[in-house]
């Protein structure tokens, strides 16, 4: 039950080419590290699968409908009701409140603004952040900017969840915290997360781990059996 999948996809800039043919499937419900060296290719790969970015060639599938051949107006709005997104910082507005940050992708939905607060204050309250409501976000911490950033990104009840070194600005513990808090909250919510990622940690709570390198997914478990000095 593949839920998106990259099929050969290659993506330049200029001259640069950052993918070349680089496939990826991802179940539903699975959580999916991708790591690999800084310029390998990571964001433009999950920029590519979330449909921000299109591939120069090759094809991204999302639950059975082609995604990359999707125009730009209905590849926004499956953006904003099945895919949620963390990124590393900077996601958040700063002179907004808590709730307000929250409840902002349901009030651009056109959701009621009395449900979008009411749902903004029960996954609040799921990461522990109902107290935090009325500051604004550029009073938080770390740790709690990001749970903020995870609570934002769930709200809609997203299918995949996209994740961009979420822990990349956090002390090692907090970061850790912080992933556990998003993968415990995906797996009852059965959201497929995809996590780019330099802490091995925080692959470690990934059902599976892929690298990227050279613009190319590989499997880093692939020939170490017969080859381990690959
Ligand atoms: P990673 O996420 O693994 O660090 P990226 O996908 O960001 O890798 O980048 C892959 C390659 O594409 C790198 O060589 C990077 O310098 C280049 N690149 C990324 N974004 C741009 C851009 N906006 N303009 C030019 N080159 C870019
Ligand atoms: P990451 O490693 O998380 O991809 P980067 O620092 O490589 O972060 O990239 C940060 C931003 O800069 C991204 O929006 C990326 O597209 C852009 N970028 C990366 N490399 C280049 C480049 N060589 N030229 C222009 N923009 C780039």
């Amino acid at each position: 039950n593949t839920l998106l999948r990259a099929e050969e996809i290659s993506r330049s800039y200029g001259n640069t080419p950052a993918l070349r043919e680089a496939s990826l499937s991802v179940t539903a419900g699975e959580v999916l590290a991708v790591m690999g060296p800084s310029g390998s290719g990571k964001s433009t790969l999950l920029h590519c699968l979330a449909g921000i970015f299109t591939p120069d060639s090759g094809e991204v599938w999302f639950d059975g409908r082609r995604l990359d051949t999707l125009n730009d107006g209905r590849r926004s709005e499956l953006r904003r009701t099945a895919f949620g997104f963390v990124f590393q910082f900077g996601q958040l507005v700063p002179e907004l409140t808590v709730a307000d940050n929250v409840a902002l992708p349901l009030l651009l939905g056109r959701t009621r603004r009395n449900h979008a607060y009411a749902r903004a204050a029960s996954w609040l309250e799921r990461l522990e952040l109902a107290e935090l409501g009325g500051r604004r976000t550029g009073e938080l911490s770390g740790g709690q900017a990001q749970r903020v950033a995870i609570a934002r990104a769930l709200v809609t009840g997203p299918r995949v969840l996209f994740a961009d070194e979420p822990t990349g600005a956090l002390d090692s513990l907090t970061g850790e915290l912080v992933m556990e808090l998003l993968v415990g909250l995906a797996r009852e919510e059965g959201t497929t997360v995809i996590v780019v990622t330099h802490d091995a940690r925080v692959a470690a709570c990934a059902d599976r781990e892929v690298v990227v390198r050279d613009g190319r997914v590989t499997d880093p478990y692939a020939g170490r059996v017969t080859d381990p000095y690959a």
